[in-house]
């Protein structure tokens, strides 16, 4: 069975990380194979710290996997820290599968999740890669004076993120004032085709939103789906999550 293989933190109330992308991989019929990046102190309410797991696990667990399973898309979530982030650039070099990075910075409480050294590894992560941040996350990866506020500002952002080297960009409009559109900004031949998903915002403040996300475009784009059409795909399994009781 086609494998997903998961870089993500270990929040062990199970809302976000790693057992939530394990969850999303699996509601889609396929495989995940999670690799812990950090261990996280966390509850349903709030995120306490992170320790890093220690590159040289990280590489050596990535590195057995991909020799042995079929790996046919990886799903990078919080790396903690810049030195597990340059281990699994390491890992994964020469990698012909899609990868889709979520570039995890904070818990929704506001807790870090990434050391300080960690963004410069993020951008190096983000060549190649489908990145899927919100409007803060989006802020920081660019340097922008402000968080993106509106459609237009992600689309800029998404643009802005192809140029820096990633393959496409799926921008979330969670953090947005007004309805939360979410614009996908991707390459087709020559050109950038963009695209906005709309929706009503739904009531409710659920955990780990954006890690299902990414995990279930990247299981979109294991089953062939374009970027547009993983999107769309993951935009609605989200939904479904945030409509269970
Ligand atoms: N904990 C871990 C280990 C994560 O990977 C993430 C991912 O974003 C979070 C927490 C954040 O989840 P939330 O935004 O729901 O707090």
């Amino acid at each position: 069975m086609s494998c997903v293989l998961v870089f993500a933190g270990l929040d062990p109330s199970g809302g976000a990380g790693l057992l939530a992308d394990a969850e999303t991989v699996r509601a889609f019929g396929l495989r995940p194979l999670c690799v812990a990046t950090a261990l996280t102190v966390q509850t349903t309410a709030r995120a306490v710290r992170f320790e890093a797991v220690s590159p040289s696990l990280v590489l050596e667990s990535a590195r057995a996997l991909l020799a042995e399973e079929d790996v046919a898309a990886v799903k990078i979530g919080m790396i903690g820290s810049g030195a597990v982030g340059r281990a699994i650039l390491a890992a994964l070099e020469g990698a012909r599968v899609p990868i889709v990075l979520d570039p995890v910075l904070a818990a929704s409480s506001g807790a870090a999740l990434l050391a300080p050294d960690g963004l410069p590894a993020l951008l190096e992560l983000l060549q190649g890669a489908i990145v899927t941040p919100n409007a803060p996350e989006a802020h920081a990866l660019l340097g922008l004076p402000e968080a993106p506020r509106d459609a237009d500002a992600l689309e800029a952002a998404g643009r802005a993120l192809l140029a820096r080297g990633a393959r496409a960009a799926v921008l979330k409009g969670g953090h947005l004032e007004g309805e939360a559109i979410d614009v996908v900004v991707s390459r087709r031949g020559d050109g950038i085709e963009v695209l906005r998903l709309g929706g009503a915002r739904l009531a409710g403040t659920k955990r780990g939103t954006g890690c299902r996300f990414a995990s279930a475009l990247a299981c979109g784009l294991l089953l062939g789906r374009s970027v547009a059409e993983a999107a769309r795909g993951a935009k609605e399994h989200v939904r479904s999550y945030l409509k269970l009781p």
